[in-house]
């Protein structure tokens, strides 16, 4: 079996914030706790889960714009944690992050050629000539023609903001884009079209995508697989049909009966979770999830359960599937 294209393991990420009166007593977040996951060349894993759930910190620590607290990153067979700076910052050609706002990631006041163009001037030695034959041709990739390569960001909708940070990120042809939120800002109509552009690109390019997101319906076309974030643990991963057809973790049972349905007349149950996402600061005891979880036993706050094969390729961490329950 091929050695996937990234792979993580046991990951943690704990911050240290003052807090309390003066910010005397010194507080812990954990924001990852024991993330493991591994992704093949041109796969997709979409990461689902509320907001403060730990996705987005998990996408800063894979491009170590973060430093983790403890764990393993692996990138096409290279240690990410134990590369220097410079071999870091040569492996980041290769990885690169588009944002949920495209109007906060690019900068106002440089024009469409100018953003595109930019990390080719930073990693390359390409001419301005040069330089403008691939922006044109980056942005014919993402559908914006050659007039935009003068626009500035203000003169640019919401959906060709994102094609254009799209073309940028793709600038150093990539093997791997962390999408984080990629069309939570862009009208439904608008998401549809990006979704189906990332589709493209990467049947012809051959990405490896990790799609963020808080919407399991958004990820349902694009991902290989799923996995579902809870205060910065992986409770349920298996493939996108299994997640849809059979979700066995209370919480992703939660999120997908929230999630809109095609046929309005369709009978779903809907589960409203009370409550928001605890704070990393102070987690619940034992299953993290036991202070909204509608199936909640006595022992879920006492022990955190370990995660369990279900099926083929389906793991899920819940003492509903323990042996003895
Ligand atoms: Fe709910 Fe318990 Fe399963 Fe946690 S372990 S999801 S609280 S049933």
């Amino acid at each position: 079996m091929p050695e996937p294209l990234l792979r993580v393991d046991d990951l943690s990420m704990v911050y240290q914030r003052r807090a309390g009166l003066l910010g005397r007593r010194a507080q812990q977040i954990r924001a990852l706790n024991g993330v493991s996951f591994s992704l093949g060349a041109g796969e997709t894993l979409g990461i689902v889960g509320e907001s403060g759930c730990g996705k987005s910190t998990l996408a800063r620590c894979i491009l170590r714009l973060l430093r983790p607290s403890g764990g393993r990153i692996r990138f096409d067979g290279d240690d990410l944690l134990a590369l220097p700076d410079e071999g870091m910052r040569v492996m980041r050609q290769r990885m690169q992050m588009v944002l949920q706002n495209p109007f906060s990631s690019l900068n106002p006041r440089l024009s469409g050629f100018e953003l595109v163009a930019e990390p080719l001037r930073t990693h390359t030695a390409m001419s301005r000539m040069e330089m403008a034959d691939r922006v044109a041709s980056l942005l014919a990739e993402v559908g914006l023609g050659v007039e935009f390569m003068s626009r500035h960001p203000h003169q640019l909708s919401g959906g060709q903001a994102q094609r254009t940070a799209l073309a940028r990120a793709l600038a150093l042809n990539p093997d791997f884009i962390i999408l984080d939120e990629p069309t939570s800002a862009l009208d439904v109509s608008v998401q549809a079209q990006i979704i189906n552009l990332l589709l493209g690109l990467q049947r012809q390019r051959g990405l490896t995508y990790l799609f963020i997101t808080h919407d399991l319906s958004v990820v349902q076309h694009i991902s290989d697989r799923i996995a579902v974030m809870y205060l910065g643990k992986i409770v349920e991963e298996t493939s996108s049909e299994a997640i849809f057809a059979n979700p066995q973790h209370p919480y992703t049972q939660a999120l997908l009966s929230s999630t809109p349905v095609p046929d309005p007349a369709a009978d779903r149950q809907r589960t409203i979770l009370p409550g928001a996402v605890p704070s990393a600061a102070n987690p619940p005891s034992g299953c993290a999830f036991h202070t909204r979880c509608p199936q909640a036993m006595d022992i879920c706050r006492a022990q955190y359960p370990a995660a369990r094969f279900v099926a083929r390729s389906h793991r899920v961490s819940c003492h509903l599937y323990d042996e003895s329950a």
